[in-house]
């Protein structure tokens, strides 16, 4: 039979009467094996995740020795869910004395932050009738703190193959020695897709608050396109770049089980979504662009030296550099006698961009170095631009025609990207200009 892994986030699970919504989507569909569930999260603009309220729990434990203040209103929130949905027969006040308990005793950030997902897994079983099967028991990091594939995907198998239906804790696993650990925040959707290519899932269906993709920021530009299907490609492009509704590193566990994603919307779950499609199994739509994202606040470090071209070992020599200081680069456009490095100015801060320079004249004794800051990146991303000729000419027409002053371009060799370094203050007139040269019938966002 055909399975399918779905994972609800914390804006769908945040209180009895969307768990009852979220538990009616997977009752609709008996593909829907296994589910991975987030820790509830905001009910209201101004209330306060779980997970973060589960933070400052550690900090009490902490400095205090209990965290009798910060929990109550964890306590508090489980009560009430467990009472909204009428489920009188589920011991959670016992089930939440041994977290606190535990809490106190395990003295560790990731094991305190772990316990929303837990907590409201356990309920989210009882209600569905379905077993509870702990990430702890089937998701494993490496010595390095790696997610250890091998062992977990077979951990998975095993476990899974036995249980009809089974409701899991996303975010965390188990390290090496036996302790909690989380991946970075927002990781349920990681761990929905170990647990899709673990069962070799048919279809990963990521159920969250939104109806999908959308071609832009709709703060820029009023009411988007909807991204219908893309290619983990051009999403793995579009997300780096802060298209933020999968966590980025969701897409690797199912992108190498071929194994596509469809963002779904709880509260409008006939809404088609956006599906993520493997590229074998990706069919190019009508658009050449697929959607555009940017990131602001980059510094560009600009290094001209006379045959550069000629002197082997500039790049590495440059790079050196920056791997001595644990500093990481976004690109590196180059020229004959031209070398860019483009890097997060927050990496910068504190007088880090002058030791930088110095080092950099130390080890490869360039001609001219200026530094350019307050540089936003916006890329245009689509497989449809590969194949058709002027995708270029439209874009950098547009953004003359807006008055953008184009400070370095960079297009990957994937050619599926094309980036454009521009000043902050430009940033939402630039993707303006992108979003109304490739997509028509759309209105501008107010100002
Ligand atoms: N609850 C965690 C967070 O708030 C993980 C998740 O929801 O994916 O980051």
């Amino acid at each position: 039979m055909h399975v399918k892994v779905c994972k609800f986030g914390g804006s769908s699970l945040a209180d009895g009467n969307n768990i009852r919504r979220a538990a009616e989507i997977l009752r609709a569909d008996e593909t829907r094996r296994y589910v991975v569930v987030s820790a509830p999260g905001k009910r209201f603009s101004g209330d306060v995740k779980i997970t973060d309220q589960l933070y400052e729990c550690y900090r009490e434990a902490a400095e205090t020795g209990s965290c009798v203040n910060a929990f109550a209103p964890v306590r508090r929130r489980f009560l009430s869910i467990v009472e909204e949905l009428g489920l009188e027969h589920f011991d959670i006040a016992s089930i939440l004395d041994e977290c606190e308990r535990q809490i106190i005793a395990n003295k560790s950030a990731d094991f305190t932050a772990s316990r929303g997902e837990y907590l409201n897994a356990r309920l989210i079983a009882a209600l569905l009738g379905w077993d509870f099967v702990d990430a702890q028991e089937i998701i494993y990091f490496n010595e390095r703190g790696m997610f250890d594939e091998a062992r977990s995907y077979r951990l998975i198998e095993r476990r899974l193959k036995h249980c009809k239906n089974a409701v899991i804790p996303g975010f965390y696993g188990m390290d090496a020695w036996g302790c909690v650990k989380t991946f970075t925040r927002g990781g349920s959707d990681i761990s929905g897709s170990i647990i899709a290519r673990g069962v070799n899932a048919e279809l990963y269906e990521n159920w969250t608050d939104v109806s999908g993709f959308l071609a832009c920021d709709p703060r820029i530009v009023n009411n988007p396109q909807k991204i219908g299907v893309i290619s983990f490609k051009e999403l793995r492009e579009l997300s780096y770049m802060g298209a933020n509704v999968l966590h980025a590193d969701a897409i690797y566990p199912v992108r190498k089980g071929d194994i596509p994603i469809r963002i779904k919307n709880t509260f409008r779950p006939m809404d088609e979504g956006t599906l993520i499609l493997p590229s074998k199994k990706y069919v190019k739509h009508g658009n050449r662009v697929t959607g555009i994202a940017g990131k602001k606040d980059f510094t560009v470090i600009f290094l001209e030296k006379q045959l550069m071209n000629a002197e082997i070992g500039f790049a590495r020599k440059v790079l050196s550099v920056l791997e001595k200081d644990g500093i990481n680069f976004e690109h590196m456009p180059s020229g004959i006698d031209t070398l860019s490095l483009v890097i997060e100015s927050k990496y910068l801060a504190g007088g880090v961009l002058d030791t930088l320079i110095g080092q950099i004249k130390e080890a490869v004794n360039p001609d001219y170095v200026r530094v350019l800051e307050d540089i936003a990146l916006v890329a245009t991303v689509g497989h449809g631009m590969t194949a058709s000729v002027g995708t270029s000419a439209r874009l950098f027409t547009a953004l003359s025609q807006a008055g953008v002053n184009v400070r370095m371009i960079d297009q990957g060799s994937s050619e599926i990207n094309i980036i454009v370094g521009i000043d902050n203050a430009d940033y939402e007139k630039c993707v303006r200009a992108i979003y109304f040269e490739f997509f028509s019938n759309a209105t501008e966002a107010d100002e």
